[in-house]
C-alpha cells in the first residue's frame, strides 16, 4: 500500500485563492487588512521567516509592516511598540517573532498584544476562547493540520488520534480543537513522559507528530492505513529538511501522510494571513 500524499503546498495555494478573494471583497468595502510583526534582535532565521510573511502578506493583497527592534531593546520598550501597534486602525493583526533575545519575556509579550489583533493565538484570551470551544484565532500550525485533514476528507469525528508533543504552539492546541464537538475525535497526548509510545501510535486512527526530534515515529508504530500528519522540521547536515516521521517507511503503511517539507509547512503562514483577514472583519464589524 502506499499513502495518498497530504500536499500541504497545493491546499495552502488554494487556500490563498480564498484568501485574496475575501481580501478584495473586504477592499472594496474600505477595508484593507494590515499585518505587523515584531521582530527584536538579528537572529537571520527570524529575519527570514519575518520577510516571507511580509511577502505573503502583499501576494494576497494584504498589507504588511515590520518593525525592527535592536536586540538590546527592553521589555518597555517591547512594550510601548505593542501598544502603539494595538492602537493603530491600519493594523489588523500583530506577530511577534520568536525566539526573543535572552532577557525578554515572550509570555509578557503576547499578553501585551490586544486579543483582538492576537493572530497567533497566544494570548490568553485566544487560549481560554479555544479551550471554551469558541475561538476566534486558532494558532496557524494547528489550524492548518485540522484545514489539511478536511481537505484530504481524512475522517476526524469519532477517529482515534493520538497527539505526540504538548507544546503550547502545536501539540496542546492541536489536541483541543480535535477533540472540540465539532471535530469530534477522541485525543490522546503524548510527551516525554508517556511510557511505550507505540502502543498509543499503533492504535491511532491519525497520528500527529510534533516533537521536533527526527525518527519520533518509525516503521511499527502505526497501523496499516493510518492517516500521519507530521509537523516537525529538521535540518540535517547536508541542509535537507526532515520531519519527525520517517516518512519514506512509513508511507508504505499509511493511509495517508504529509510530506516535509511540502506538508504542515506550507499551511503555517497561509492560517495567519486567514487569522489576520478574520480579525480585520471583526474590527470592522463584517465578521
Ligand atoms: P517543542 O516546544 O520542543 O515541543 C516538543 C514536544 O514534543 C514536547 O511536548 C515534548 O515533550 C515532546 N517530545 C519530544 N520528544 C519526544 C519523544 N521522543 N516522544 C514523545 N514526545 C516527545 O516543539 P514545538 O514547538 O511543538 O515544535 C515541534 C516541531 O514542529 C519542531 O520540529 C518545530 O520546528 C516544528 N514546527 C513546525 C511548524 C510548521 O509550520 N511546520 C510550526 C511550529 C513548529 P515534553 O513536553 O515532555 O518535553
Amino acid at each position: 500500500m502506499t499513502a495518498r500524499i497530504i500536499d500541504g503546498k497545493a491546499t495552502a495555494a488554494r487556500e490563498r485563492e480564498r484568501i485574496t478573494a475575501e481580501v478584495a471583497e473586504l477592499a472594496a468595502r474600505g477595508v484593507v487588512p494590515g499585518l505587523a510583526a515584531v521582530l527584536v534582535g538579528d537572529d537571520p532565521a527570524s529575519h527570514v521567516y519575518v520577510r516571507s510573511k511580509g511577502k505573503a502578506c502583499e501576494a494576497v493583497g494584504m498589507r504588511s509592516g515590520n518593525v525592527v527592534l535592536p536586540a538590546d531593546t527592553t521589555q518597555e520598550r517591547l512594550h510601548a511598540e505593542l501598544d502603539r501597534l494595538n492602537a493603530d486602525p491600519g493594523v489588523s493583526g500583530i506577530i511577534v517573532q520568536l525566539p526573543l533575545p535572552p532577557g525578554l519575556d515572550p509570555v509578557a509579550a503576547q499578553e501585551r498584544t490586544h486579543p483582538a489583533k492576537d493572530v497567533d493565538g497566544l494570548h490568553p484570551i485566544s487560549r481560554g476562547r479555544l479551550l471554551r470551544g469558541d475561538p476566534v484565532f486558532v494558532p496557524a500550525t494547528p489550524l492548518g493540520c485540522r484545514v489539511l485533514l478536511d481537505a484530504y476528507e481524512v475522517p476526524v469525528a469519532g477517529a482515534d488520534v493520538v497527539m505526540v508533543g504538548r507544546s503550547e504552539l502545536v501539540g496542546r492546541p492541536l489536541a483541543v480543537l480535535l477533540s472540540q464537538r465539532d471535530a469530534n475525535a477522541t485525543v490522546t497526548t503524548c510527551h516525554t513522559g508517556t511510557r511505550e509510545l507505540a502502543e498509543h501510535t499503533r492504535r491511532a486512527d491519525i497520528v500527529v507528530v510534533a516533537t521536533g526530534v527526527p525518527h519520533t515515529l518509525t516503521r511499527g508504530m502505526i497501523r496499516a492505513g493510518a492517516a500521519v500528519i507530521d509537523v516537525g522540521v529538521n535540518r540535517a547536515e547536508d541542509g535537507s529538511l526532515h520531519g519527525d516521521a520517517d516518512f519514506a517507511d512509513l508511507v508504505e503503511v499509511a493511509g495517508a501522510i504529509t510530506p516535509v517539507p511540502g506538508g504542515v509547512g506550507p499551511m503555517t503562514v497561509t492560517m495567519l494571513l486567514h487569522n489576520t483577514v478574520l480579525a480585520a472583519r471583526h474590527q470592522a464589524g463584517l465578521a
